[in-house]
């Protein structure tokens, strides 16, 4: 098995001992399909040392309830299971991963340390004072794009197409068939095979239980798998027909698990292009997939200020200053918008299928986040209640593609001017009459409020 160099990055330079291979597993939780795994793997074949995986659970996160905590420790509990069965030792660790990993590292003799990928500030600030507290050699292994981040750019991609003709170009390198993890040939003489009592890591998190855990979705590898399979089978087809329509079945639904990375989105991309559906949908389907979620990447990766004001473009924190005091139709506090309260059924429909369903659809994602950019004093302000909103409830927040989502509605990243407006200055504007002559808005409405009530 050969992996390709261009995914790996060295985050620190320095010998190999000989020692068991540790995989600090991060942002791609699963067996299948990982690349940071496999090369993993493949460095401890070669250097006939087991493999051990170690996952750092902290009591927090950047605002996730036990609704994305449930989610992903179930997921977690999966993937645990299927590692030990391919005689991969799997250890929970309590506590921030440049705390508590070095002295792991240590204990466990480790020659090398492989971690996956991810262009979030806190992450990024995680692997980086890791580096300085270990003296073994890190390989950061981007398992989560398609085409590797740090290598198809290295600045801030201006929008779709500028991104779009440089995954055209290296796609086919990329786009492969994945190999499979092999049942490890070595394992640690104190090969510990216990698994973490999930119930018991419940107490040990604190974070908000007022929002509940959801059931239309499975968490786990395998059940993003099928859930991957009954997408392809059912709703592929006739994706480029229906996904923008709030009002239909049309998604995927599978962002849960590429956010969890319960699911590799090469493999997703792989399945899709494979199949012998509908062209138009599956072109449709792969631009989401790979062209504005590797943007998404690209934009946090490149841009500090990913949701903030200032990580807008020049031209966008131009034309907003221009507008600041423009007067506003309605005024809102967080108050008003967490319990949908505003004087628009569409935004509260909208609101309440985020915080009943844990997702909002991708249509009516725009448009909330515009809507709070109009109903509020100031751009910094919509900013901070759209992240805020949607980090909570959404299963897939605190995701690049949600960061980039909310500064291409609020601040016009990767997007470009419109026609000047109040308010909103040239970043686009969208209203209720469009959505009205774009789709059945009360059926979508009434089925958001009806559900609340029943
Ligand atoms: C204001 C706002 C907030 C958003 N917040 C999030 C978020 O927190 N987490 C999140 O994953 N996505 C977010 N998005 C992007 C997008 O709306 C969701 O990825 C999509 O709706 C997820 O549903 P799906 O998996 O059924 O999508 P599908 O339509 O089935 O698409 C398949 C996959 O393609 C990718 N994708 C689709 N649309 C986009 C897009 N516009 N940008 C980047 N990638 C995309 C996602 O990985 C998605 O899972 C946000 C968009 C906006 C405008």
């Amino acid at each position: 098995m050969d992996i390709d160099n261009r995914r790996i990055f060295i985050r620190k330079q320095a010998e190999i001992q000989q020692g068991p291979v540790v995989y600090w597993m991060q942002r791609d939780q699963r067996t299948n399909d990982n690349w940071a795994l496999l090369h993993a793997q493949e460095l401890a074949i070669s250097m006939h040392q087991p493999l051990i995986v170690a996952f750092c659970l902290i009591p927090g996160f950047l605002g996730a309830t036990i609704r994305q905590y449930g989610f992903m420790l179930k997921g977690l509990a999966v993937t645990a299971r299927k590692l030990v069965k391919h005689n991969i030792q799997f250890s929970l660790i309590h506590g921030l991963p440049q705390d508590v990993l070095p002295r792991f590292l240590l204990e466990a003799g480790a020659g090398i340390l492989v971690t996956d990928f991810n262009p979030l500030r806190l992450p990024m600030d995680w692997r980086s004072r890791l580096a300085e507290r270990v003296e073994i050699p890190i390989h950061e292994v981007d398992a989560h794009n398609i085409i590797p981040c740090r290598f198809i750019s290295d600045k801030a991609e201006y929008a779709a197409f500028t991104l779009r003709k440089k995954t055209e170009r290296f796609l086919h390198d990329f786009l492969t068939e994945i190999p499979s993890l092999v049942r490890h040939p070595r394992s640690q003489d104190s090969h510990d095979k216990k698994l973490p009592d999930w119930n018991d890591v419940g107490k040990y998190l604190n974070v908000d239980h007022d929002v509940p855990e959801v059931d239309w979705i499975l968490p786990g590898e395998d059940a993003a798998r099928e859930a991957m399979a009954r997408f392809i089978e059912e709703r592929l087809d006739v994706y480029n027909l229906n996904r923008n329509f709030p009002d239909k079945q049309g998604q995927s639904d599978l962002s849960p698990y590429l956010h969890f990375g319960q699911l590799s989105a090469q493999r997703l991309a792989f399945e899709v292009q494979r199949s012998d559906l509908n062209p138009g949908s599956k072109m449709a389907f792969l631009e989401e997939l790979i062209v504005r979620r590797e943007l998404a990447d690209n934009f946090c990766l490149h841009n500090p200020g990913y949701d903030r004001v200032s990580g807008f473009q020049p031209w966008a924190q131009a034309t907003l200053n221009k507008h600041r005091d423009d007067p506003r139709p309605y005024l809102y506090s967080i108050e008003d918008f967490e319990p949908g309260k505003t004087h628009d059924p569409l935004w509260n429909a909208a609101q309440k299928e985020m915080v009943r369903t844990g997702k909002m659809h991708g249509f009516m994602r725009m448009y909330w986040a515009k809507k709070i950019l109009e109903w509020t004093t100031s751009p910094e302000e919509a900013m901070e209640i759209a992240v805020y909103l949607n980090d909570k409830y959404e299963l897939d927040g605190r995701d690049s593609n949600g960061y980039a989502g909310i500064s291409w509605s609020i601040g016009g990243t990767h997007d470009r001017p419109w026609g000047e407006r109040s308010i909103f200055g040239m970043i686009r504007y969208m209203n209720f009459q469009g959505c009205k002559r774009k789709f059945d808005v009360d059926k979508y409405i009434q089925e958001n409020l009806k559900s609340e009530i029943d």
